[in-house]
């Protein structure tokens, strides 16, 4: 049996878009950094990636729209994410019955209300098993579908080949994302595995901007720089 093959098969069969295997030895540092250590016993990720739906993207410049604002919430975010949450439910229990230990990291949970943050970065995941390279927007960008893409992960300790390894930064001279940011989060600053996340992206201003949205509606959103990257725009 090929523990890879098998993965993939129950990858297509729920149609995931997006999916890769991660050596996470290299990263072990910042993984307990932001996880401590019940994540870091982990050595591979499995990374899965659903595409969000480009005909909802393409309409968040009238995002304060209701109608805009709900279909995107609810079917590029909530839905989208239950899938994930789903998909690597069921991979984690196969995993599981063939004696592996296994860690499914829900695809959208903050448990650090300081930094922001999550249990595992996703998009380090999909980073390391070569699925794109982080952008000046801090999201994982993706070759075929920009930053248009939910990740999942699970991490394990199956014996499994890494799919790849990080890719080349191709934001180049491009700074649409930093331009676009309405509270300024993006600093511009290429990605650099040895800085901070807070040289290149504020994220307490892009909090704080939903929270001034909310005040005056409940349904706001934003999402320009998940819309304006022309690795998503140009994808279809
Ligand atoms: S979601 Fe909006 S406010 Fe937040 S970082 Fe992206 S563009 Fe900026
Ligand atoms: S919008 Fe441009 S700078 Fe921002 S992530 Fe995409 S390619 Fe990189």
């Amino acid at each position: 049996m090929n523990l890879e093959l098998e993965l993939r098969a129950i990858a297509q069969k729920y149609n995931i878009d997006h999916f890769g295997i991660a050596d996470l030895i290299v990263a072990h540092g910042f993984i307990e950094s932001q996880g401590g250590p019940q994540v870091i016993q982990y050595p591979k990720a499995i990374s899965i990636g659903l595409t969000l739906f480009h005909d909802i993207i393409d309409q968040l410049p009238n995002r304060k729209t209701r109608s805009v604002s709900i279909a995107y919430k609810h079917h590029c975010y909530d839905i989208i994410n239950n899938r994930l949450d789903l998909i690597v439910s069921e991979m984690s229990s196969y995993l599981q019955r063939l004696g592996f230990r296994v860690m499914p990291i829900p695809a959208s949970k903050r448990i650090d209300d300081k930094k922001l943050s999550g249990v595992f970065s996703h998009k380090l995941a999909a980073n390391l098993s070569g699925l794109g390279w982080i952008g000046k927007s801090c999201l994982l960008i993706t070759p075929s579908d920009g930053p248009r893409v939910r990740f999942a992960t699970i991490l394990t300790n199956a014996p499994l080949e890494s799919t790849g390894t990080a890719n080349d930064n191709k934001c180049g001279e491009c700074e649409e994302c930093v331009t676009i940011c309405p509270p300024k989060a993006f600093s511009g600053r290429p990605f650099n595995s040895n800085e901070e996340r807070e040289i290149r992206y504020d994220a307490h201003k892009c909090d704080q901007y939903f929270k001034s949205m909310r005040k005056t509606n409940d349904w706001a959103t934003c999402g320009m720089c998940v819309y304006i990257c022309p690795y998503g725009r140009n994808s279809k």
